[in-house]
């Protein structure tokens, strides 16, 4: 069930005389799961192509590292890589959460603020400011990250149609003013399921393409039909790529690796491993360095350009699948009642980890195509476009100014 909760509009800190002159230009942040680069080449998607053409758009956005969709949408939301965010991959352990693991699937860890409090999500800053948020999904804020909610939040429901997504987002900008979300956030998740199922490079894919696009348009009419089409600025995102995987392209971990050495942490294309007491130096002489399929590293020594290893929560010793492969246990692969034919994961220079970056609206040039950027840089370009001043945070706001019109225009309404 669709649980829409509007929380107080009150309080400290809210603009209490709200108009319209008062506000910033409402501000529609999409994220389509799993969406690559490459898609937007396909022919199959001419609502986000056009939006692309007569706005902006990123020649590719780069993902931070690990590729996987919890770190990479809260790196987004908080200018923060997964290593300063605390969201260092979709499965965790803190020793300081010690009842609780963290997966997408444990609604209670979920909605445990301790796990998202290392980093303030741009609509607790908005909040902070006196705007109001609606967030159409999105990780962390179904829990009370440093004390409260977005002003409109739903619990995740994979089962919620898109079209009826689109048209919430829709109703909240018809809301009175002194309740209207000026930051608002739309996921779309079928393009990630569906590469995961059948592959990237899959019909079913192509099909779903299409779908997404459809969505996208629905809510571009729906702009449109309420005159709302030049006063709403659009940012269109993706967390991360998809590449094809295959059971011919498996390590069975469980092969190299005795089982009484160490714990596995999670499977998948990037592994953390946590050597038992006493097998450390066991561990390391066996799984450091580069295998025929695979790569692993103590989590002081990753390659630097992964900005990562340094929290808590990223396990002792990671092992990275090279592309297209997988690393598994055979009881693991077993359980498994359907072989995934696409992944991510994988190293965030991977050209098919790229993600997409459109950006329209009245505060955007047109025509622009920007150089690939980091998705972090995102944050602090979200932050403007809402006039608010951005928390301390991994991005560099040079990346996207080209995007913008001049100042001036950029952050005033214009209908
Ligand atoms: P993954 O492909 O493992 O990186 O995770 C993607 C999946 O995470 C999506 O297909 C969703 O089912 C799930 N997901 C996305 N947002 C949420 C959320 N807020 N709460 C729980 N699960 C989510
Ligand atoms: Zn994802
Ligand atoms: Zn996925």
């Amino acid at each position: 069930m669709l649980l829409l909760l509007p929380l107080a509009c009150s309080g400290p800190g809210t603009r209490d005389s709200a108009t319209e002159a008062t506000r910033p230009t409402p501000l529609i942040l999409i994220s389509i799961d799993g969406f690559r680069a490459e898609f937007l080449d396909r022919g199959l998607t001419p609502t986000l192509n056009a939006l692309a053409d007569s706005g902006v758009r990123a020649r590719y956005m780069r993902p931070s590292f690990p590729t996987l969709t919890f770190p990479n949408h809260y790196a987004l939301i908080t200018g923060l890589r997964p290593d300063r965010n605390g969201i260092v991959a979709n499965i965790m352990e803190d020793g300081q959460i010690p009842d609780q693991r963290f997966a997408a699937s444990n609604r209670q860890a979920i909605e445990n603020a301790r796990w998202w409090n290392d980093a303030t999500p741009l609509w607790i800053t908005a909040k902070r400011a006196g705007l109001h948020s609606g967030i159409m999904f999105w990780p962390g804020s179904e829990a009370p990250v440093q004390g409260s909610h977005p002003d409109f939040w739903s619990r995740y429901d994979e089962e919620l149609e898109a079209v009826t997504r689109v048209d919430n987002v829709l109703g909240w900008l018809t809301l009175p003013i002194d309740q209207r979300p000026s930051l608002m956030t739309l996921y779309l998740d079928t393009i990630d399921k569906t590469g995961h199922h059948f592959g990237p490079d899959s019909v079913e894919l192509n099909a779903e393409l299409r779908i997404v696009d459809a969505m996208v348009r629905r809510l571009v009419d729906g702009l449109i039909e309420r005159g709302l089409e030049h006063a709403v600025n659009l940012v269109i995102v993706s967390d991360h790529g998809m590449v094809a995987t295959s059971p011919e392209r498996v390590v069975i971990l469980d092969e190299i690796l005795p089982g009484e050495a160490a714990r596995t942490i999670s499977y998948g294309v990037l592994t953390g491993i946590a050597p038992n007491p006493g097998q450390t130096h066991k561990v390391e002489a066996i799984l450091l360095g580069k295998h025929d399929h695979m790569q692993c590293w103590k989590k002081s020594e990753l390659p630097a350009r992964f900005h990562y290893g340094t929290h808590r929560r990223v396990p002792p010793i990671l092992c990275l699948a090279n592309h297209g492969w997988i690393i598994a246990s055979r009881t693991w692969l077993a359980r498994k009642d359907h072989f995934s034919l696409g992944e991510h994961g994988y190293d965030n220079d991977d050209p098919d980890m790229r993600a997409i970056f459109i950006a329209h609206g009245p505060a955007f040039r047109s025509g622009v195509v920007l150089p690939p950027f980091d998705n972090v840089d995102v944050y602090p370009l979200l932050a403007y476009l809402l006039g608010l001043k951005a928390e301390p945070n991994d991005g560099n706001f040079d990346m996207l100014g080209g995007a913008l019109e001049p100042i001036g225009v950029a952050r005033t309404n214009r209908h």
